[in-house]
């Protein structure tokens, strides 16, 4: 039976998240739907509820004591996501919406600025939608191409042939650190070097990553990195794009507004220094102020004992399900190349039925394509059921999981 770490007492850990303490369904509620989106800690929503009702203000333009406030609490909290991400400088942490609007923010700039006919991308089939669909729209008013790392039969990378992939027309390789889909952690430090070593960028998402795994991006060493605040117990409608400040510096704004501005004349501007130049309009205050507590609050908890809780979850719950017949997960075998997140199928049952029946017993899965179609086509799928584990989730929530499928098999008849 699991054990946990000594310092990381899930039971304490979970009853800082008040929404996990209720029934649904008439049962108590059992959320495995992490990889969409995290559950809030107390520490953040006391954050947030403190700034709405202290210091809300709008920042960097007002005169008086509360824009004073919520100024400095806009940019504490780059200050800190910068240090904790390891950004040498401030100045390279971009607030965004999340990790979508991050990657078509890099998209949209450098992408456009930077790309030119038969220039390439190179993506890996892995990828969220929002690390292709906006390569797909430059590419066509670019004239670039996209290529693809493939994936084997375990839903690894296929790297064999990364040599023959990169060429001297990849200007970027855009790749997803952990896959939402399948749960694979990706040699991301291989493709970095060979990437580099052609003269190509490296965009990372990180949206999987940071929830389970201290991220340096210093020590990583790609040039963008993207990430949600929402799956790592912040709030909503936050997120981060890092990039390398010398980059940043080079390319064009994004949005247009105030804010990004230096000077406006009637026919010309001119742009506001990092990172304010890609921040049009009145930004996500509390989103930023509230990621920040995100980020002490994983900080407290310490990745250390995240990581060997979620992984311990991990094993005990693939044994368990083990039990079940005709049960298919997908993903790496070896468990040190996978996250939290278990893909799997049951027999014939339809993703769709198998979460109505698990939350009928008050636990919430999902089911679908995980906005990753390049990976169903690989499986053969039109969709897969997906539980996903956070650190507040217990070998209790395994249990229920285990049970609601054995439900769901004696519903099918099996
Ligand atoms: N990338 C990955 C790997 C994801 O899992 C997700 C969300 O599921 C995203 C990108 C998009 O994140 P967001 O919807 O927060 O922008």
């Amino acid at each position: 039976m699991y054990q946990t770490v000594s310092t990381f007492d899930v039971n304490k850990i979970r009853n800082e998240f008040p929404i996990l303490q209720q029934v649904v369904n008439g049962k108590p509620l059992t959320y495995l739907d992490n990889a969409a989106t995290s559950q809030k800690p107390r520490d953040v929503l006391e954050v947030l509820s403190r700034y709405y009702q202290e210091d809300n203000a709008n920042v960097h333009r007002g005169i008086h004591e509360l824009s004073r406030r919520a100024t400095v609490a806009y940019e504490s909290a780059r200050e800190r996501v910068a240090e904790w991400l390891g950004a040498s400088d401030r100045a390279e942490i971009v607030w965004t919406r999340g990790t979508t609007e991050a990657i078509n923010l890099v998209a949209a700039t450098w992408g456009m600025d930077q790309l030119t006919e038969g220039d390439e991308v190179l993506l890996t089939i892995m990828e969220h939608h929002s690390n292709i669909v906006p390569w797909q729209l430059v590419a066509k008013r670019t004239g670039a191409k996209l290529r693809y790392i493939e994936l084997d039969a375990e839903g690894k990378l296929i790297l064999d042939d990364l040599d023959q992939l990169l060429t001297d027309r990849t200007k970027l390789v855009a790749m997803t650190h952990v896959s939402n889909a399948l749960g694979t952690v990706n040699p991301v430090q291989r493709v970095i070097e060979a990437a580099h070593a052609k003269g190509a960028l490296v965009l990372l998402d990180g949206a999987q990553a940071v929830p389970h795994m201290n991220v340096d991006v210093s020590a990583l060493g790609a040039d963008f990195y993207a990430f949600s605040s929402h799956k790592m117990c912040g709030p909503t409608g936050a997120g981060v794009l890092w990039g390398r400040k010398e980059i940043l510096e080079e390319m064009s704004p994004y949005q247009g507004g105030g804010e990004m501005i230096g000077f406006v004349g009637r026919d010309e501007s001119t742009w506001a220094d990092l990172p304010h130049k890609f921040e049009a309009g009145t930004p996500n205050i509390a989103g930023a102020v509230g990621a920040a507590a995100a980020v002490d609050f994983m900080e407290k908890v310490g990745y250390d004992g995240i990581q060997e809780h979620e992984a311990g979850l991990l094993r005990y719950a693939l044994d368990r399900m083990g039990e079940l017949k005709d049960l298919t997960v997908y993903g790496p075998k070896t468990l040190g190349e996978r996250s939290g997140v278990i893909s799997f199928a049951l027999g014939d049952a339809h993703p769709h039925d198998i979460a109505t029946i698990l939350d009928s017993e008050g636990v919430a899965i999902r089911a679908g394509h995980h906005c990753a179609q390049l990976v169903m086509k690989h499986l053969g799928v039109a969709a897969t059921t997906r539980a996903s584990f956070s650190m507040y989730n217990t070998t209790d929530d395994v249990d229920r999981l285990f049970e609601g499928l054995r439900v769901v098999q004696g519903i099918f008849g099996r």
